[in-house]
Formats: structure tokens, sequence, C-alpha cells
């Protein structure tokens, strides 16, 4: 009897921290979704500086998918310290199957393949809280801007959109927008930084990871910094959602696209409701954006390559 006693006391107080753990843990408010939807090109990818390292077929291509997805891994790996609950990635490179699946953190869903009605942006809706661009490159024609271009290097000089022009991720922020859904963070080199800035405000979060000499040339940040740059910056990022706003144009949604050369913007001059503003240039205006841009990348893809 004496025994048993002195083992019920001695248990005691761990019987009531173990009832206390259970409260506690029962009070709490279980943990609001926190979705995240990364979409990845790769000419902004820490280490790339040339095309052959971002087209199959080329020896340098291996180099460049196993940077990407090590710079995915590293957006991803902040996004699950800052709490994200579901992560969804889309590749959004060329082929749109650069990213190995196997090797991507298995936290988060790989979306692979082309082409998606939303190209760079399939997967995206308006239960996501948060949107990353990652590997970004600045638009056509920008100076010392490794990979510059929009959409296809081929095909397209320039877009503008309400009479802004736009680079990638801009006509993306756009599709984000459409969805209520903010971009709140973007990694590539210091272009690419800069046009976010200009374009979405001082309150996305850039993360550089090289800067361009010219097209095919940069000074790089060491690959583990860079990693741990936009690590720490998904981190940052995602830990002040609350002030961040979705990037919205003002509907009608005036598209102009101005192609290389003219025999480009002869097709796209066939479909109804596309003026000719000039020899190259066609424009059209949607009430609707998601659908302004669908038409906008059918004009794209119907040009002849120069
Ligand atoms: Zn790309």
């Amino acid at each position: 009897m004496k025994h048993s006693r002195t083992i019920f006391t001695s248990l005691c107080p761990f019987v009531i921290l173990a009832l206390a753990a259970i409260l506690s843990f029962a009070q709490q408010k279980p943990k609001p979704p926190l979705k995240v939807f990364i979409s990845v090109d790769m000419e902004g990818i820490s280490g790339i500086v040339h095309g052959d390292q971002t087209t199959p077929g080329t020896a340098d291509y291996a180099d460049g998918c196993a940077w990407m997805v090590a710079d995915v891994n590293a957006a991803v790996e902040g996004a699950l310290a800052a709490g994200a609950t579901e992560i969804v990635v889309n590749d959004s490179h060329g082929s749109m199957r650069n990213i190995d699946a196997a090797l991507l953190t298995p936290q988060a869903v790989l979306i692979s393949g082309t082409p998606k009605p939303l190209s760079m942006m399939q997967g995206i809706d308006a239960s996501f809280a948060a949107c990353l661009l990652i590997g970004y490159h600045a638009k056509a024609g920008t100076e010392n801007a490794v990979l510059d271009h929009t959409i296809s290097g081929s095909v397209v000089r320039a877009i503008k959109v309400n009479g802004i022009e736009m680079p990638e991720l801009g006509l993306n922020a756009a599709i984000a927008g459409y969805y209520g859904v903010p971009v709140v963070l973007i990694s590539g080199d210091t272009a690419v930084c800069r046009q976010a800035g200009e374009i979405l405000g001082k309150d996305v979060v850039t993360v550089a990871v090289k800067e361009a000499y010219g097209r095919l040339a940069a000074r790089l940040v060491p690959l583990p910094e860079a990693h741990n740059k936009i690590r720490m910056g998904v981190k940052e990022a995602l830990g002040k959602l609350a002030g961040a706003k979705p990037y919205k144009l003002i509907a009608p949604y005036t598209f102009e696209l101005a192609y290389h050369v003219s025999a480009q913007a002869d097709m796209g001059a066939m479909i109804p409701g596309v003026k000719r503003l000039d020899a190259r240039t066609l424009a059209f205006t949607a009430d609707d954006y998601i659908q302004g841009f669908r038409t906008l990348r059918a004009m794209i893809s119907i040009a002849p390559a120069r």
C-alpha cells in the first residue's frame, strides 16, 4: 500500500503535465491552410548564363536541370519553414519537363509538361494564398540581362497590356491577380528583380542570384548562398503575407503584340477583332484577362519563326 502510494505520488506530476499538454493541444486552433503556388522558369536559375544550359539535347542541359531543382527545393523549404500546408510547383520553361520529379522535395506537387491552358501559371486558383516566381528573366530588349526575352525569343519583340510593356513576370502576376493571389517573391538576375519592383511595387521580395555582364555572362552568387537567399527570402515573403496585394490591371484589357518581323504579324492579323497598328504590331481588347492572355498566346504560337 505504502509502495503503491509512493509510485502514485511520484507519477502525479507527470500525469498533471500530460493532462496539461493534452488540454493545451485540444485548445489549439487548427492550422489555417497556407497554399503556395510556385512558377519556375529556367533562365533566371542560379548558375545559368547560356541557352545551352536550358535546352534539351545539349551537354550542358543536365547541369541546368540540376540547378533548377536545387533553386525550387530551396523555395519549397522556405515555404515549409513559413508554415505552408500545400505547395504546387509548375515547371514553366520550354517543354515544361525540366524538373526531375524524383528530385523535387516530396512535400510539393509537380505540374509537368506542355501545352497548358494557363501556361506558366497552370494550377493556380483562388484557393492559393501566395505565388512565387522562381528562375525568372527580364523582358525582351533589356540590357545586361541573362537570356532576356518575352515568351518566345524568336517571335516577340514586345508585349504591352494597357500601355505597360510587360515582362513575363507582369503577364503572369496579372493571372495570379485575376484569382486574387499576390506574387510575393521573385528570383532571377538583378535585371528581372529591378523590373519586378517597377511593376509589382517595392513590397515584392526580390532575390538576385546573379548580375549579368551582357546577355550570356554573369557574376554568380555562389550556389549554396543563392539557395540560402531563396530559402530565407521565401520565409520572409510568406511571413509578411498579410500586407501583400494582388496585381490587378483594370478592364478592359488592351493587348499589343510587336513581332520581330512583319511576316509574323501576317497570320495573327487574320484573327477577327485583331487590329494591325503597323507592319509588325497587332492589338486587340478583351474584357476578361484570361481570355485575352489565351488569345495572345495563340497569336504568338501561330507566327512563323524568323
Ligand atoms: Zn524560360
